[in-house]
């Protein structure tokens, strides 16, 4: 694979990563990216894009030679996990019961892109190319070529098309997808509390949704909260006073006081694509797939293709791209297809109307609690592994 040329189209944590990587192995990547990166600042209060990484997803970002860059006064480990149902027993998870440090850790977005953008820049081998986008795709036999908005052509072994949701290259390439909206948005709500850091993240289920705390780093916290569309678009009008009054009166109880910094609402949108390679062009992350968030699993399910793909194409480099591809194709799809599902019998037994399915998920809630070795296995398959 060493001395390919490469594309990657979205420099995003997936784009990024997938970038500096295989620049690591040798290759000449070009990068393509449409929004300029922004660096969080020391004092800077914490963005609403957050993301929980599994001990995987760290352990990637260890290897890539990004992790220990990363200031610790925006990253918070958390050891514990709990989820319940309303009135019912909760299940707990402990990161001592694994042996492990923690079972995840929580940052913003822009802080793992930007940490992945500078070490980017450190490489001979890579060329950034900002602020542009791909006006057209040639899949060639031999070679793929495109042409930017500035009217630059460029050419490559391979095309990596990690431009999001609404992938771009996907939509040349003619890709089609299955895709629905979810009856639920969310709403962020980034808080200062008035207690230190904690290392707990848990998740209440409802019939309108979950409602979810997210510890951030110092005295600062995320809370994720699920609702109908025009519930959240009413939370969001609120001033960040009237909306502290409706947690208090709507949200799980909060063992602390705390003052609302910023919020937004985010439309949730699953959607897969009904292939992930065309000739000489892939997709990665939520250009191949978007999942509901309520297990944290986007852009953990995005690394593992970025993993999966480098080794792919690092150990099998005598095969054509087309059977590398494929094979990426083949231990993918299936796996991300499997955690979507999973987020999806979530969502519906949450909001379904029939008493069975949620005495089920109680059920199944409460015998997880007390399955000893089993529980301990599930929460390591979570993190990757
Ligand atoms: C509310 C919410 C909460 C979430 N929480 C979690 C969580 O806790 N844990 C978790 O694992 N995941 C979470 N996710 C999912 C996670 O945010 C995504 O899976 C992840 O951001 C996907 O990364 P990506 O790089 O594939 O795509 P993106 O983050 O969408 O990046 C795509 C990049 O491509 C660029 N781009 C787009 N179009 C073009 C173009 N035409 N040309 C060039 N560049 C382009 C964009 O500017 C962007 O930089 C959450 C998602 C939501 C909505």
């Amino acid at each position: 694979m060493q001395n390919r040329e490469v594309i990657v189209v979205g420099g995003g944590m997936v784009g990024a990563l997938t970038a500096l990587l295989l620049a690591q192995l040798g290759n000449k990547v070009k990068l393509i990216e449409k929004s300029p990166c922004i660096r969080p600042m020391e004092n800077d209060g914490f963005d609403l894009r957050v993301s929980a990484f599994s001990a995987q997803s760290k352990n990637i970002l260890v290897a890539a030679g990004i992790w220990d860059n990363l200031p610790k006064s925006r990253l918070c480990a958390y050891q514990r996990l709990q989820t319940w149902e309303k009135s019912s027993e909760k299940l707990c998870f402990d990161s001592q019961a694994v042996g492990l440090e923690a079972l995840g850790y929580i940052a913003e977005n822009r802080l793992i892109q930007s940490a992945l953008w500078d070490k980017l820049k450190q490489l001979d081998n890579v060329c950034l190319y900002e602020k542009r986008q791909v006006k057209k795709i040639v899949n060639g036999y031999a070679e793929v070529s495109l042409l930017l908005d500035d009217e630059q052509s460029l050419r490559a072994d391979l095309l990596i098309a990690c431009d999001g949701g609404n992938s771009a290259v996907r939509q040349l390439l003619q890709i089609g997808i299955t895709a629905w909206d979810y009856r639920q948005q969310c709403l962020l709500i980034t808080i200062k509390t008035d207690i230190a850091q904690q290392n707990i993240t848990w998740q209440e289920f409802r019939e309108s949704g979950p409602c979810a705390f997210l510890p951030l780093a110092n005295n600062n916290a995320c809370l994720v909260w699920y609702h109908k569309p025009q519930k959240i678009k009413q939370l969001q009008s609120l001033s960040n006073e009237q909306l502290k009054l409706a947690i208090l009166q709507e949200f799980p109880a909060l063992s602390f006081d705390f003052s609302v910094q910023d919020k937004g609402g985010f439309p949730l949108t699953r959607r897969h694509a009904q292939r992930y390679y065309q000739g000489r062009c892939v997709l990665l992350g939520d250009a191949a797939h978007t999942i509901n968030p309520l297990a944290g699993q986007g852009v953990n399910l995005g690394f593992k293709d970025v993993q999966c793909l480098v080794d792919l194409l690092q150990h099998c480099a005598d095969l054509p791209i087309n059977n590398i591809l494929q094979r990426y194709q083949s231990m993918r799809k299936p796996a991300n297809l499997v955690m979507q599902t999973a987020m999806d019998l979530f969502y519906k037994s949450s909001k379904s109307e029939l008493p069975l399915l949620r005495i089920l998920r109680k059920g199944v809630l409460s015998a997880a609690q007390h399955s000893g070795g089993l529980k301990n296995k599930v929460m390591k398959y979570a993190m990757g592994l």
